[in-house]
């Protein structure tokens, strides 16, 4: 059987009810393998209070895929009630896959809460970056890089979404890095890899890639203390024209805004300039997920809006880091969360197509920290 538990609470763990050092775990909990941490109690009475809601976590939902994770293949799983909105469903998610002891991790690594974000001041000012930081930024973003590459040469129909984890697991670790996403707030694999209608943060499960399926790639690796993170969206098979058109169109988007980038220009700008192009295809560009600050922390200011007339304030400086990552949807910009609290999907169940770089911004315009090498598979319209 793989996946031990440790039986007996590690010595920082803290009571779910009272916060104080935690002695015992729910027995439930330990036995469907949920996360330590929601589960620890500092005696038998404040496990008794919590009882009545505690319990439910012991049920399929916002938890499902957590026990799925811990405890493996083979156990059945009932799908919580959900207005699904297109044809895709979660299936199950394979057991943790352990990162070598040898590699530095971030702090949410151990916990799930990334705690060094939630504390920094990086979450109120947009910093500009030392020498030190930008040549850590840019060599992660290469590793990340190279990380996608192999995903992407993975691809095709009848591999899983969790083969390709494994796959950038895998190479994550081989380069010496930790896979960023994963048990960033407790989010259970190594990549988000997101099919037709998800827009992003799709999680790996046992579900075969099918002729004529999109998916998006988001790879984030940790590297010496620092984040890069980029995502493209591939064909498999044989795929129509209209889900190409959108592809395309994300990447050109993307492009354009890359293109503008310079210091002195504002953020809000970049919504502006993304909308046009999409918008000119008839698609539409999602609202609820922006693009990011990122550098020795995964997420950080400048909050970067993908949509026309945002509200987002200040201008661009030079030795700033930010990702740009456009989701752009063939229907409705509007979405909906699975009940695995990640999956962002379509509300009309419409295909959604995405593509991300980390920049640097430069004295004249930027450097695309995670851009394409001269080794990186052709995206659908290189392909000859
Ligand atoms: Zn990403
Ligand atoms: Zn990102």
């Amino acid at each position: 059987m793989e996946d031990k538990q440790d039986v007996k609470p590690s010595s920082d763990l803290a009571c779910a009810r009272c916060s104080k050092p935690a002695k015992l775990q729910c027995p439930k909990c330990l036995e469907l393998g949920l996360p330590k941490q929601p589960s620890a109690f500092c005696s038998q009475d404040c496990f008794k209070s919590a009882w009545s809601s505690h319990k439910q976590a012991h049920k399929p939902g916002p938890h499902t895929w957590a026990f799925v994770t811990q405890k493996g293949r083979g156990r059945s799983f009932s799908l919580p009630p959900f207005d699904w909105t297109g044809s895709l469903r979660p299936m199950l998610v394979s057991p943790y896959r352990e990162v070598p002891a040898g590699i530095p991790r971030p702090d949410y690594a151990e916990t799930g809460i990334p705690y060094s974000e939630m504390e920094s001041k990086q979450q109120s000012m947009v910093p500009i970056r030392t020498a030190k930081q930008i040549e850590g930024s840019r060599r992660a973003c290469h590793i990340a890089r190279t990380i996608l590459d192999k995903a992407h040469a993975a691809i095709r129909p009848g591999i899983t979404t969790d083969d390709i984890d494994r796959v950038v697991h895998e190479a994550t670790v081989e380069a010496g890095a930790y896979p960023s996403p994963l048990n960033y707030g407790n989010f259970p694999k190594s990549v988000c890899t997101s099919v037709n209608e998800v827009i992003c943060h799709g999680i790996p499960d046992q579900r075969p890639l099918q002729d004529g399926d999109i998916v998006n790639v988001d790879v984030t690796a940790y590297y010496k203390g620092f984040h890069g993170d980029l995502n493209e969206t591939f064909v498999v098979g044989t795929v129509d024209d209209e889900s190409k058109k959108l592809i395309r169109t994300t990447l050109e988007a993307l492009q354009k805004a890359i293109d503008a980038v310079k210091p002195g220009v504002r953020y809000r700008e970049v919504g502006d300039i993304i909308s046009l192009h999409v918008g000119q295809q008839g698609f539409q560009v999602v609202r609820s997920y922006c693009g990011h600050g990122i550098c020795d922390l995964f997420h950080c200011a400048p909050n970067l809006p993908h949509y026309a007339h945002n509200k987002a304030v200040g201008v661009m400086k030079e030795g700033q880091i930010f990702t740009i990552e456009p989701m752009v949807n063939m229907g409705t910009y509007r979405d909906m969360t699975w009940p695995d609290g990640w999956t962002a999907v379509t509300a009309d169940g419409k295909r959604s197509a995405q593509f991300e770089h980390t920049l640097l911004v430069t004295a004249t315009g930027c450097e695309v920290l995670t851009k394409r090498l001269p080794t990186s598979p052709p995206l659908w319209w290189e392909e000859q």
